[in-house]
């Protein structure tokens, strides 16, 4: 098997790294990040698995990397993924796994960031000889499909050159913001919710000559984590797409890499089947909130005196040792590495890193 060095990949080992995830049959979990304690956690949870990771940001992650009081919220966005981007790039390396740096959901308001994203990845390209993120991510679902092709063939152009990869989204992933996955029934077969397979082979013929690129399909997925049943997850959806692609184009089993959005609470036998269609990334990040939350709560609720006194105001102990920040930030980084062993076991990447 291709050996990759360890560290931030780009370009052509990246698409090594997805061929390798098509033939085993793993996908590699995208967690998003918001500042160093989760940069490192997922790090750590990557090296203790011996997984290749994806790290991602969103919009609002990367304003929080930044510094969530930052003046110019714009340039907090722009700098915070920056910033996030150069941490990863000095300290992947040492984790002895690949990592991918990848940007989330950018709508077309946020078109501006991910433009001045790629301005800041050109500066850096000419510096570095490699971009500073992997890939980015144009989320114009919601607009008409001439739209957000065209659109995607734009912002690909500029990218290409860099050596990154696009991932674009067809069909809508849900969420609260949609009202779906709340109390009323989204119903399985609300055909916003899943994408059509002649829109996938539509952007296949008009994005794969102009370079890398990946599809983030509906198959009733959801953003977040909600009651048992109001989601119906479809992942042979997944499979009528790649099968028209394939045999539009006369290419092998699988021929697109496809992304699987809200893998938050999502079934476990699902998750497995979407695998099997080509699935290489699964987005996870309410998951992991909650047990960064879980177990830095459950130390709070161990000493609550020590959050309320430095010394006891009884007995007189200190409480400097519990209250430190390091301990608090330490059990969430916790929380988070048991979370995303799991999370490799179900998209079976433990053992898989390509790092040599
Ligand atoms: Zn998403």
């Amino acid at each position: 098997m291709t050996k990759l060095r360890p560290g931030v990949i780009f370009g052509e080992e990246y698409k090594t790294l997805i061929q390798a995830a098509r033939e085993g049959q793993y996908a590699l979990p995208a967690v998003n990040v918001v500042g160093s304690n989760s940069i490192n956690a997922v790090l750590e949870a990557a090296a203790a698995n011996k997984s290749d990771v994806i790290v991602q940001l969103s919009n609002g992650g990367a304003q929080f990397y930044a510094g969530a009081a930052m003046p110019d919220s714009f340039q907090a966005r722009v700098l915070g993924a920056v910033s996030a981007a150069q941490h990863v790039h000095l300290l992947a390396k040492h984790y002895g796994v690949c990592v991918v740096l990848h940007t989330d959901h950018a709508n077309r308001k946020l078109v501006p960031w991910l433009e001045a994203l790629i301005s800041h990845g050109e500066d850096y390209f000419r510096a570095n000889g490699r971009p500073l993120f992997t890939s980015h991510m144009l989320d114009l679902s919601e607009e008409t499909l001439e739209d957000n092709l065209s659109e995607s063939e734009r912002l690909l152009k500029r990218m290409a050159p860099l050596q990154m990869s696009l991932e674009i989204e067809l069909g809508c992933t849900g969420g609260e913001e949609d009202g779906v996955g709340s109390d009323d029934d989204i119903g399985s077969d609300n055909p916003k919710l899943y994408t059509q397979p002649e829109d996938v082979l539509e952007a296949y013929n008009r994005l794969d000559p102009l370079g890398h690129f990946s599809v983030a399909a509906s198959f009733g997925n959801v953003h977040g984590v909600y009651k048992p049943g109001n989601v119906k997850l479809r992942p042979e959806i997944l499979r009528e797409s790649q099968k028209l692609v394939r045999e539009t184009h006369g290419l092998g089993e699988n021929p697109l890499p496809l992304v699987f959005h809200g893998g938050s609470g999502s079934e476990k036998a699902k998750i497995a089947e979407s695998l099997g269609y080509g699935v290489f990334k699964m987005n996870i990040d309410t998951d992991t909130q909650f047990a960064f939350s879980e177990q830095a709560g459950a130390y709070v609720f161990e000493t609550p005196n020590a959050f309320k006194h430095q010394i006891d105001p009884e007995t007189g102990v200190p409480y400097k040792k519990v209250y430190d920040p390091r301990k608090l930030l330490r059990e969430g980084e916790k929380g988070i590495v048991t979370r995303l062993t799991e999370a490799f076991e179900d998209l079976r990447s433990t053992g898989k890193s390509l790092a040599q």
